[in-house]
C-alpha cells in the first residue's frame, strides 16, 4: 500500500516536470511564417519536366519536387522552365508542386571517397557502407586562369611501351583517346591507372553511358591489380537518367580538383564523351532547344571545352599540383573527321589513334603513330628518353611509310630492306598485352637497344622471350642506371656502353641471335 502511494506521489512529479517543460517550449516557440517559391510541373517526360512558376529560379540551379527528388533548371523560358530530372520520376504528375532550393548541383570531396564507387551526386554503389566526406564542392566551377598555371613539366608514365615512347604525356595534359569501338580504348585509360598504383598519382575513372558489365570489369581490374585505394570510380550507365549521365564527369572533376589544390598529381579518365555528347544532345531535343549540326545543340563544344579546361598543372603559388585528362572519343567507321570528335581533338594537347585495321592484325595496343601526337609531353619526357624516342619514332614511321610498298612485292634495295627489318623488330617490341606494364627503366634499355640495331639478328618470333630476357637483365644488372633514368638524368656514353654489353651479352647467352641469316626479307 505505501508503495502504491509512492509510486503516485513519483509519477506525479514526473507529470508536472513534464508538464512545465512542455508549457516552456510552447511559450518559447514563436510561429515564423517562411516564404518557399513554389511552381507546378506542367508537362513530365522522359528525363525532363516543363514546370509554370518559379519566377526568380537561377540557370542551374537545383529543384526539389514533391516527393524529394530533384532536378537541374536548364532552360528559362519567359513561360516555362525546363528541368532536368536527376531521379526516376515515377511518382511525380502534372499539377505536382516544386520548389527552390538556393543551390547548385553539388559532390562531395575529399580523402573519403579512395577507394570508392560513386554516382555523379556522390551516393555510394559498392557495398562499403555510407561515405563520410567532410566537404561539399558544386559540380561545375570554373577553370584556373592563365597566370594560375604552369608549363607541362613532368611526365605521366602509362607503362605503355608504345605511348611512352612515341606520344608521351605529361602532368596537367589532356590527351584525347579515340578509335572505333572494341579497339581496346578504356584498356589503355585502365592500364594508365593501374600504373599509377606505386606512383603519387591519384586517379578518377568516370564512366558515362557505359554497359554495367563493362563497368565491372574496370572495377573488377583495378581491384585485382591493387589500384583501386587511391581510385575513384565514378558511375552513370546507359541506364540511369539522362541528368546523372550529364552530371558526371563534372561531378568526377570536381573530386579530383579537391586533390590537385591540395598540390597532388591526379589523373582523369572520362569514358567516354562521344556517351556525354549524345546525351546533352538528348537533353536539349527534349527540351525543345534549337538542334544544330548532326542534330546537336549550338553550345556542344562548349560543354566539352569548359569540362577539360580545369584540367592543368597549376603554378607553385598554388600549390602546384596537377590534373591530367585523358577523354575517350569513340569514332564511327574510323571518321576522325566528325563533329564531336574533331570538336575534342581541337580541345585537347594531342590524340592516341587506335585503328581497327591495325587491332584486326594482332598488333596490339592497335595505336596509329602516324595519326597520333601529343602537342606538350615531348618537353616532359625524362631525358633519358629524349635522343633514343626520337630515333625509334623516325625508323618507325620510315617503317610504315615503306611497309605498304613492300607488300607488291617490288625488289628492295639493301637500305630499304633494313629499315623494313628495324621497323619489323620495333614494331615487334612495341607490342604488349593489358596490364603487363613496363617501369621506365625497361623502356629505355628495350628502346636503346632496338635503335643500336641488336635486335636486329634476333628472329621476329622469339621477339617475345628477348623482351622479358632483357626486361629481366634490367631490374637485375642494370639497377643503378636505372635509378638515374626515374631521377630524369640523361644517360652518358658508359651508362649507353654499360646498356649495349649488357643486352648483347643476354643475347648471346641465351641463343637468341641468327648471326648470317637475312631478317625481314621483303616478306612483310
Ligand atoms: P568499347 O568500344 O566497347 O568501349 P574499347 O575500345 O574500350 O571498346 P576495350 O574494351 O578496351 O576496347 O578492348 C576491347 C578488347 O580488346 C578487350 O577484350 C580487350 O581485352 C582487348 N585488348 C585491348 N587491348 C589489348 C592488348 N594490348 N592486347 C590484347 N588484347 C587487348
Ligand atoms: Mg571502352
Amino acid at each position: 500500500m505505501v508503495n502504491t502511494g509512492k509510486n503516485k506521489r513519483e509519477l506525479k512529479t514526473v507529470l508536472d516536470d513534464t508538464f512545465q517543460v512542455l508549457n516552456g517550449t510552447l511559450r518559447e516557440h514563436k510561429a515564423k511564417l517562411e516564404s518557399r517559391e513554389t511552381g507546378a510541373i506542367h508537362f513530365i517526360g522522359e528525363g525532363i519536366a516543363r514546370v509554370k512558376g518559379l519566377p526568380d529560379v537561377k540557370l542551374n540551379e537545383l529543384i526539389r519536387f514533391s516527393d524529394n527528388k530533384t532536378g537541374i533548371a536548364f532552360n528559362l523560358d519567359p513561360e516555362e522552365i525546363g528541368i532536368v530530372l536527376l531521379d526516376e520520376a515515377q511518382t511525380l504528375k502534372a499539377g505536382s508542386e516544386v520548389y527552390r532550393t538556393g543551390r547548385v548541383l553539388d559532390t562531395p570531396v575529399g580523402d573519403a571517397l579512395l577507394g570508392r564507387v560513386v554516382d555523379s551526386l556522390g551516393r555510394p554503389l559498392d557495398e562499403r557502407g555510407p561515405l563520410h566526406a567532410s566537404q561539399r564542392q558544386p559540380i561545375e566551377r570554373e577553370a584556373p586562369g592563365i597566370l594560375d598555371r604552369a608549363p607541362v613539366s613532368v611526365p605521366l608514365q602509362t607503362g605503355i611501351l608504345v605511348i611512352d615512347a612515341l606520344i608521351p604525356i605529361g602532368r596537367g595534359q589532356r590527351e584525347l583517346i579515340l578509335g572505333d569501338r572494341q579497339t581496346g580504348k578504356t584498356s589503355i585509360a585502365v592500364n594508365a591507372i593501374i600504373n599509377q598504383r606505386d606512383k603519387d598519382v591519384i586517379c578518377v575513372y568516370c564512366s558515362i553511358g557505359q554497359k554495367i558489365s563493362g563497368v565491372a570489369k574496370v572495377i573488377d581490374d583495378l581491384r585485382k591489380y591493387g589500384a583501386m585505394e587511391k581510385c575513384i570510380v565514378v558511375v552513370a550507365t546507359g541506364e540511369d537518367s539522362p541528368g546523372l549521365r550529364f552530371a558526371a564527369p563534372y561531378a568526377a572533376t570536381s573530386m579530383a580538383e579537391y586533390f590537385m589544390e591540395q598540390g597532388k598529381d591526379v589523373l582523369i579518365v572520362y569514358d567516354d564523351l562521344s556517351h556525354h555528347a549524345r546525351t546533352y544532345r538528348e537533353i536539349s531535343l527534349l527540351l525543345r532547344r534549337p538542334p544544330a549540326r548532326e542534330a546537336y545543340p549550338g553550345d556542344i563544344f562548349y560543354i566539352h571545352s569548359r569540362l577539360l579546361e580545369r584540367s592543368t598543372h597549376l603554378s607553385k603559388e598554388y600549390g602546384g599540383g596537377s590534373l591530367t585528362a585523358l577523354p575517350i572519343v569513340e569514332t564511327e567507321a574510323q571518321n576522325i573527321s566528325a563533329y564531336i570528335p574533331t570538336n575534342l581533338i581541337s580541345i585537347t594537347d594531342g590524340q592516341i589513334y587506335l585503328s581497327p585495321e591495325l587491332f584486326q592484325k594482332g598488333i596490339l595496343p592497335a595505336l596509329d603513330a602516324g595519326k597520333s601526337v601529343s602537342r606538350v609531353g615531348g618537353k616532359a619526357q625524362l631525358s633519358a628518353y629524349h635522343e633514343i624516342a626520337g630515333n625509334s619514332r623516325l625508323s618507325y614511321s620510315q617503317f610504315e611509310e615503306l611497309e605498304s610498298f613492300a607488300r607488291f612485292g617490288t625488289r628492295l634495295d639493301e637500305r630499304t630492306r633494313k629499315i623494313l627489318a628495324r621497323g619489323q623488330h620495333i614494331r615487334e617490341i612495341l607490342k604488349q598485352s593489358p596490364y603487363d606494364l613496363l617501369s621506365a627503366p625497361e623502356q629505355v634499355v628495350i628502346l636503346l637497344s632496338v635503335t643500336q640495331g641488336l635486335f636486329d639478328n634476333v628472329p621476329i618470333g622469339k621477339m617475345n622471350e628477348v623482351k622479358k630476357a632483357v626486361r629481366k637483365v634490367t631490374l637485375e644488372k642494370l639497377s643503378d642506371i636505372g635509378k638515374r633514368i626515374l631521377a630524369d638524368e640523361k644517360l652518358n656514353n658508359d651508362d649507353k656502353k654499360a646498356i649495349l654489353g649488357t643486352v648483347e651479352k643476354t643475347i648471346q647467352s641465351g641463343n637468341y641471335s641468327k648471326k648470317g641469316k637475312e631478317i625481314g626479307n621483303g616478306n612483310v
